[in-house]
């Protein structure tokens, strides 16, 4: 089968390995799509955590199993089912959980084997382009958990990549008003399509004291500071994206403003659910998704971590996909 095999650093290469065989509680699935996600991307940069090459990078996908017309995707992340967070329904924290293309190979090929429990079917009539959007799209709701969303909820979303995107789909869903900033053009032509009412190009744009909920889907220092100062007293702050570990915060604001800063990290399987019920209901616009050949990945890749395309997010589609 054909796969898109990390190599480690910048080195990424078609190969045909072998079909895995899987084990009696797992499925050999098909891959139709397979989205790049920013963590993928961190891989190729130097910065990929656990991830040892040579690997199969990717946990984003859509495909078929054999015997079943329907298109699934795949939940990417496993907790341990035992500890107390699994238990709770918290596996995106379990200190055990396991990732697709991370702790084990990813969906930039032909065929991936993952555990049977992973398969959600995508519902009737939903395209394949929509439903690869499912796993980004619980991360971004999972960043609105325990908030309250509604038509006078003002939410500020720093970063338009899919992450960014798809918070603004989901609070403008809601009813909820939404700006966003982003100083690429494609980017913020998409955070309109998806339902933000203006978008700036810095989140030092933002109106002080002016936002219920900011998103930082960027994780940097300046946009910790800038998303702090957007908030409004009593406010809160979601960090979703992982630019920088570590830095400088204004504690002592955060502490008299009474503003709540939270990290989130990736999803449950109730969030991920929930993401494909709301991609069915309500499809977003796909004009920001392009797709390429599996074969072409390690060009966009390059062009991606490069900055050489306009593309927002990209779908690898293996040989023999038809969807
Ligand atoms: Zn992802
Ligand atoms: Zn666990």
């Amino acid at each position: 089968m054909e796969a898109l095999v990390w190599l480690g650093g910048d080195r990424l290469e078609i190969e045909d390995l072998p079909s895995e065989v899987p084990k009696s509680d797992e499925t050999l699935f098909t891959v139709s799509l397979a989205g790049i996600c920013g963590s993928d991307l961190h891989a190729y940069r130097g910065s990929g955590g656990k991830r040892v090459p040579p690997l199969i990078l990717g946990h984003e996908a859509v495909g078929r199993i054999p015997g079943d017309d329907r298109l699934f995707v795949v939940l990417p992340l496993e907790g341990c089912h035992h500890c107390t967070l699994c238990v709770n329904g918290q596996e995106n924290l379990c200190n055990e959980r396991q990732l697709l293309g991370l702790d084990r190979p990813g969906t930039f090929a032909q065929e991936v084997v993952v555990p049977t429990s992973a398969l959600v079917a995508v519902p009737e009539g939903l395209s394949a382009d929509v439903a690869a959007l499912t796993e980004p799209l619980a991360t971004s709701l999972a960043a609105f958990k325990g908030l309250e969303l509604g038509p006078d909820t003002k939410v500020a979303v720093i970063g338009c990549g899919s992450i960014g995107l798809l918070a603004i789909y989901a609070a403008a869903f809601t009813g909820a008003q939404v700006v966003a900033t982003d100083p690429m053009t494609e980017r913020s032509e998409a955070a309109l399509e998806l339902g933000a009412t203006s978008v700036v190009t810095s989140a030092d744009d933002f109106a002080a004291g002016s936002m219920d909920i900011v998103i930082d889907a960027v994780g940097i220092e300046a946009t910790w500071g800038a998303g702090m100062r957007a908030v409004r007293n009593g406010g809160a702050m979601v960090i979703v994206g992982l630019g920088q570990f570590s830095g400088n915060m204004e504690i002592g604001d955060l502490v008299r403003r009474g503003i709540s800063v939270r990290g989130t990290y990736a999803y449950t399987r109730a969030d991920f659910e929930a993401a494909l019920a709301l991609l069915a209901k309500s499809p977003p616009a796909v004009g920001w998704l392009e797709r390429l050949p599996l074969s072409e990945g390690a060009t966009a890749f390059a062009d991606l971590a490069g900055q050489r395309t306009n593309a927002v997010k990209i779908l690898l589609q293996p040989v023999g996909s038809s969807d």
